[in-house]
């Protein structure tokens, strides 16, 4: 079987083994790629047609109780900036973004224990109340299932929550000591099983990544089969312990981006702020790859420049809410309409709030 081959069994089964996965990752030409997304778009226009749904990114701390080698905001980086919203604050960008047509806020930051179950149920139940129509996404990292739970109750839809790398070893070389695979996996197992939207997603290019973790990673996505799928290149940061590392590459990015739209059809793919970071046309060709969301930056101006996650991390321009028009000529260049919508998972049950 050659590439071309491959793709079309992988569009045609949803899946491909582990070494035909590893032979399309370690060999792909520009021609295999154009393919692929070419393919990857139908798929996409089948499903979703020419919509792109959008949301709010709404970054609530800096301070991180979590010393990731890869990550700016990490405990250990004393020269990091720190912020935290208040409820208000994050009340405030909801108020802007559902001013500019926005029906999903997600609300990212740090592991940062100030949050305490009582702070965030109330900040996710004001939210709620305020905006009955719209969809919470939360991207906090780590926290009790008990918690999972009660901001599940009090109005969260959706948790992202990217499991970073499937295979233990390189789990190990991107955390600290003691930080386990197996128990973010069983995060994101319970996430689905109290009832969220969960999105899951690694970083492409990440240090010491190869053709077999990511493809331990293509197949645990296929297993958890989450609704959202998030990757993105890895960036560097001038203060992390991975500094001196090259940002993931593009192609192998967009290739991956291709790979997991025709295997999970219906899944909700952003093209990310690191794409769009290595390259001036990186969101567009993301969405040429099969992505169809994308989240422009809704904190308040003052703090973007403090989630500093990696260098140069963009944050004007198309990647900002308040200049939503930019956007949408940007995407209407390249065929897509950014549409007013929750746009959740066609398998979710949406509940009444
Ligand atoms: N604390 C939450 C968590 O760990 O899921 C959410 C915030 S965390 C900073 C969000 C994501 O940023 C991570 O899942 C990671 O994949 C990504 N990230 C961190 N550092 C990065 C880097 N240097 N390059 C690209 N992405 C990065």
């Amino acid at each position: 079987m050659n590439n071309l081959e491959r793709l079309i069994k992988l569009e045609n089964d949803q899946i491909l083994s582990e070494a035909d996965l590893r032979i399309l990752l370690d060999t792909f030409t520009e021609k295999d790629l154009s393919y692929a997304m070419k393919r990857a778009r139908k798929v996409r226009e089948r499903v979703f047609g020419n919509k792109v749904y959008i949301r709010g990114l709404i970054e609530l701390t800096s301070y991180c109780v979590c010393d990731c080698l890869y990550c700016g905001i990490r405990r250990e980086n004393k020269n990091a900036e720190r912020y935290r919203l208040s409820k208000d604050d994050v009340l405030s960008c909801c108020r802007t973004g559902y001013e500019l047509g926005f029906r999903t806020f997600v609300i990212q930051g740090g592991e940062d224990p100030y949050y305490t179950d009582e702070v965030m149920t109330e900040i996710v139940s004001s939210i709620r109340r305020a905006y009955p129509d719209c969809a919470i996404t939360l991207s906090l990292g780590e926290r009790s299932k008990e918690s999972y739970k009660k901001l599940y109750e009090a109005g969260a839809d959706r948790y992202l929550l990217r499991h970073e790398t499937a295979d233990e070893e390189h789990y190990g070389r991107l955390h600290p000591k003691g930080e386990h695979l197996r128990v973010r996996m069983k995060h994101l197992w319970d996430l689905k099983e109290i009832g969220y939207q969960v999105g899951t997603g690694f970083m492409v290019g990440s240090p010491f990544q190869n053709s077999s973790t990511l493809v331990k990673d293509l197949l645990f996505l296929k297993e958890l089969n989450p609704e959202m799928v998030g990757i993105g290149p890895f960036v560097p940061h001038h203060e992390s312990v991975f500094k001196d590392f090259e940002h993931g590459s593009l192609d192998l990015t967009l290739m991956l981006l291709s790979i997991i739209r025709l295997m999970m059809p219906d899944a909700l793919i952003p093209s990310t702020t690191s794409l769009g970071t290595i390259h001036p046309r990186g969101r567009e060709f993301g969405m040429e790859a099969g992505a169809n969301v994308v989240m422009p930056n809704l904190s308040p101006t003052d703090v973007r420049k403090k989630y500093l996650l990696y260098d140069n991390k963009a944050f004007t321009g198309c990647e900002a809410a308040e200049s939503l028009s930019l956007l949408e000529k940007s995407m209407d260049s390249i065929g897509f309409q950014v549409v007013v919508h929750r746009g959740d998972s066609s398998r979710a049950m949406i509940r009444n709030k």
